[in-house]
This record gives C-alpha cells, sequence and structure tokens, in this order.
C-alpha cells in the first residue's frame, strides 16, 4: 500500500516525543515536510509556515498540526482550503465556534478531519467502557493532577488566554470519561483557580451528573511528586478503576490490567482509515464540557504562577 504523504506542523514537546516516534514506526504515512518557525526534525525538509508548506508541496495529502490550541484555527482553514486532509490535537480548537467552523468547511470540501482524543487510545479505556455496559452506576469521581513544571515546561501559552490552562490535561479526563461513561455529561456548577498573573486556571473542580450519578471533577496543576491521573467509578457491581491516564484497569475481584502506550499509532492508524473511507471524525463533547465549566465557573484567584 502506498503510503500518504504528511506534513508535521509545530515542532514542539508533543511532535518529537509521540507523533514522530509514531510516524517512523508506522506504515500508512510518509513524513515528508515539517512547518514550524523554530522546531525542524534532522532530515525532513522544513518550512516556517503551514501556509508555505502547503504552496510548496502540492503531492501532501494529509497535515498534521501540532501547534498549541489558539492559532490552530486559522492553520487548520488553511489546510482545508487546500483540499489536504487534517488530524488535530486536542483540544481540536480554542473555542467550540472554531471547532465546529472546521467541521463545516472540512464537510463542503470532502476532505478529512480528524479531531484526536489520545487519551481515548490509551489501553484499557476500551475494557473499562465494555465494562461498565448494563451496570447501574452510583458515583463517579475523576482526579487529574499533574505537575505543570514536569509536563509543561515553559509553556507560558498553556496559561495565556485559549491555552486551557489545568483543562489542558483535564480534556484528557474529559474525553475519558465521555468515552466510557454510557449517560451525557452534563456540568452543574464549577470552581476555578486562576494565578493573579495569568489568564487561565491552574486548578479546578467541576460537579457535573451522568444520568443520575453525581460526578465530582478534580484537576489541579501544582502536584508535586507521585502524579494522578484517575476514573473512579462506584457500581452496583463494585468499584471499576482506570488509572494511569487509562493505561491501568483495576475491576473488583479481578488481577489488574494494563497495556503497552500505543496512544499516537492508534491515532495514525486511525487517521489513514478515515482518509480511506472518506470520513471524519470530530466528538466535540470534551470540549464542549470545558466551555460549560467555563460557562458556570466561580472564579478565585490563586497565588502568582512562575515556571
Ligand atoms: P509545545 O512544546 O509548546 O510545542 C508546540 C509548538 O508549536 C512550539 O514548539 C512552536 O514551535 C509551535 N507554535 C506555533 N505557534 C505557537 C504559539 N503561538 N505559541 C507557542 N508555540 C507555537 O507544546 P506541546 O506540549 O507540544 O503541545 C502542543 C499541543 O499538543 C497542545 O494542544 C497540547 O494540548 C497537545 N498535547 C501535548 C502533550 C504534552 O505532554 N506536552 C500531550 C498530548 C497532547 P515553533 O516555535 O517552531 O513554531
Amino acid at each position: 500500500m502506498e503510503r500518504i504523504k504528511l506534513g508535521l506542523v509545530g515542532i514542539g514537546k508533543i511532535a518529537r516525543d509521540q507523533h514522530l516516534p509514531a510516524l517512523v514506526e508506522g506504515s500508512h504515512f510518509e513524513l515528508t515536510a515539517t512547518a514550524s518557525r523554530n522546531g525542524r526534525i534532522d532530515g525532513v525538509e522544513a518550512y516556517e509556515s503551514v501556509q508555505t508548506l502547503i504552496a510548496a508541496r502540492p503531492d501532501i495529502a494529509a497535515i498534521s498540526l501540532c501547534t498549541p490550541p489558539a492559532g490552530r484555527f486559522e492553520q487548520a482553514m488553511a489546510v482545508i482550503a487546500a483540499g489536504r486532509h487534517v488530524m488535530l490535537e486536542k483540544p481540536p480548537a480554542a473555542t467550540v465556534s472554531e471547532a465546529e467552523a472546521l467541521t463545516e468547511a472540512a464537510r463542503e470540501k470532502g476532505v478529512t478531519l480528524f479531531a484526536t482524543w489520545h487519551s481515548r487510545e490509551a489501553a484499557e479505556v476500551d475494557a473499562a467502557r465494555d465494562w461498565l455496559v448494563g451496570k447501574a452506576i452510583h458515583a463517579v469521581r475523576v482526579t487529574w493532577r499533574e505537575d505543570i513544571r514536569q509536563w509543561h515546561p515553559g509553556q507560558d501559552w498553556i496559561l495565556a488566554p485559549g491555552g486551557f490552562g489545568v483543562f489542558d490535561p483535564g480534556i484528557n479526563a474529559l474525553s475519558i470519561a465521555t468515552r466510557i461513561l454510557p449517560d451525557p455529561l452534563v456540568v452543574l456548577s464549577a470552581e476555578l483557580a486562576t494565578p493573579e498573573n495569568r489568564a487561565c486556571p491552574i486548578a479546578a473542580t467541576i460537579a457535573m451528573r451522568s444520568g443520575a450519578a453525581p460526578v465530582a471533577v478534580d484537576f489541579d496543576f501544582l502536584q508535586t511528586g507521585h502524579q494522578t491521573w484517575d476514573i473512579e467509578v462506584d457500581t452496583d457491581a463494585g468499584m471499576l478503576r482506570l488509572r494511569d491516564g487509562g493505561s491501568r484497569l483495576e475491576l473488583p475481584g479481578e488481577a489488574p490490567l494494563s497495556g503497552p502506550n500505543r496512544e499516537y499509532a492508534r491515532l495514525y492508524t486511525r487517521f489513514a482509515e478515515l482518509i480511506r473511507d472518506d470520513e471524519s471524525d470530530v466528538d466535540l463533547r470534551p470540549l464542549r464540557l470545558v466551555a460549560d465549566a467555563f460557562l458556570t465557573g466561580q472564579r478565585t484567584t490563586a497565588p502568582a504562577f512562575e515556571f
């Protein structure tokens, strides 16, 4: 099978840590060029912007955007207007209306738009969803606490307007919750703590509901030491614990399950399938929940934050 020529845009942490290895190992795409103001990958043709890449390489059929969400809309629109397929890092856009406009533009142009949620591809997420089918859910606790300095060193954009703050990792938890819980999630209230020198929250709690079950969400960007990416679901058959970002599953009376990290390999396989089948995959539920938390949130001021 001929590999699809792909352009990788925004050569930063996630492009290097995850996209590059997945592309090198995978058989669906050929990494043909990059676009980034500063970042380069040795041995790969480099452009400074997605627009110049598109103009110079009409043979590149697919573009994968790894830039921060604020500003990605213009890049994605340019890709779609040029008739190329586009894969978006999470969150798919800085706002719901941007994401919806991209969906519409891709549909009109007849290209594939894939809004990825890498955490949904974690090893045990599908097994967690399958186990919950048919069970009565009594309560859900989502705890996503990580160290911003460890995982996002120097990324000032993440606390700037449109950067999502603690919702940048938190939306990963919401992408899993919307995948495994059978009933829609609804935001009831939220508390958002924003450093006095920044625009986006560094910690948040959200009260939600899924069917009749209360869902308590706790996001923190200042957790040092042990890092927590856990979802617990109380059911009529005992408690499900999905740990470590979806890679470990603990079920009542069973040995824990865990699998290797194949998240980005699975995303690129899915992107190739969508292109082949002339389809798009855009699920905006996690983004809407974040928007609703911002809409309903009670604001508090946290101490100034520096990296
Ligand atoms: P990053 O390290 O800051 O890399 C993003 C790159 O995009 C930068 O290196 C920069 O390269 C380019 N860029 C273009 N416009 C920019 C702007 N206005 N501000 C800053 N950089 C800009 O960020 P990242 O961690 O890779 O995250 C990128 C996306 O991947 C985000 O949506 C994030 O949620 C997602 N993601 C991140 C992780 C993670 O662990 N870090 C995990 C999964 C997903 P140039 O200077 O060369 O243009």
